[in-house]
């Protein structure tokens, strides 16, 4: 018996992107019109936002409003036009369920989950955020064809969500994988309910004394990324996990 849960923004998914191209455009605007360089642009609004999201967790509109008050921190004379022009920015990060489906699944995430359904396990998907962007992404990819069930929780909320399942479950926490991109929001998640992590840093690899100290722990697999994983399903039946120890 094996519960499988997963990550959707950059695991399933890529997302990240679009968010880099929003404080870029940002950057690109601010310093094309004023004597104010591209990076102090960006430094500002990476300032302001990091401040927000104590603040206002990952709801909806604290992108946009970051995006205005960064503007309006960067300007001594702010206008409303341009104002109402940044905040658009900001929401440019939001796209249709339509423009997601488009956007389609990360390279092999669509053969994992196919695979791991025919395989029998019961799947997951956990992933933290605003319910109105997430749902669309859910929507957009299908997810409830693939997933018993699919979990949008608040900042921080996935430890608790992952135990919960554990709870009322009759999965011991060493049956339960969380899978995804992130190796604090998911990976720390699953150790912390005594769970496994399957790490995948995709893109964003980068090596530090924390993921080679969790690089030697029998509870956390890494894999560059998707198609590798569809390659090692075998880490998911216990029976081969058994036998490797
Ligand atoms: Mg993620």
């Amino acid at each position: 018996m094996t519960l499988i849960a997963f990550d959707l923004d950059d695991t399933l998914m890529k997302c990240g992107k679009d968010y880099i191209k929003a404080k870029e455009t940002f950057a690109e605007f601010i310093s094309t019109n004023y004597p104010i360089t591209f990076d102090h642009a960006l430094e500002t609004f990476e300032e302001i936002d990091q401040k927000s999201v104590e603040k206002y967790g990952l709801s909806m509109e604290r992108f946009p409003k970051s995006m205005v008050k960064s503007y309006n921190e960067l300007v001594s004379n702010p206008l409303v036009k341009e104002e109402e022009h940044v905040r658009g920015v900001g929401y440019t990060v939001f796209k249709s369920a339509n423009e997601y489906s488009n956007r389609g699944f990360m390279s092999g995430a669509k053969e994992v989950l196919t695979r791991l359904n025919e395989m029998g396990f019961e799947l997951h998907l956990i992933t933290a955020g605003d319910k109105r962007v997430q749902q669309k992404k859910v929507d957009g990819l299908n997810l409830d064809n693939f997933f018993n069930e699919t979990h949008i929780t608040e900042m921080g909320g996935k430890p608790e969500c992952l135990g919960r399942l554990i709870e009322n479950s009759q999965f011991d926490s060493d049956e339960v994988f969380l899978v995804g991109n992130s190796m604090r929001s998911d990976i720390k998640s699953a150790l912390e309910v005594d769970a496994n992590g399957v790490y995948i840093p995709a893109h964003e690899w980068r090596a530090t004394e924390e993921t080679q100290k969790f690089e030697q722990r029998d509870d956390v697999y890494m894999f560059e990324d998707m198609n590798e994983l569809h390659q090692n399903l075998g880490i998911f039946e216990q029976e081969k996990r058994l036998q490797n120890h």
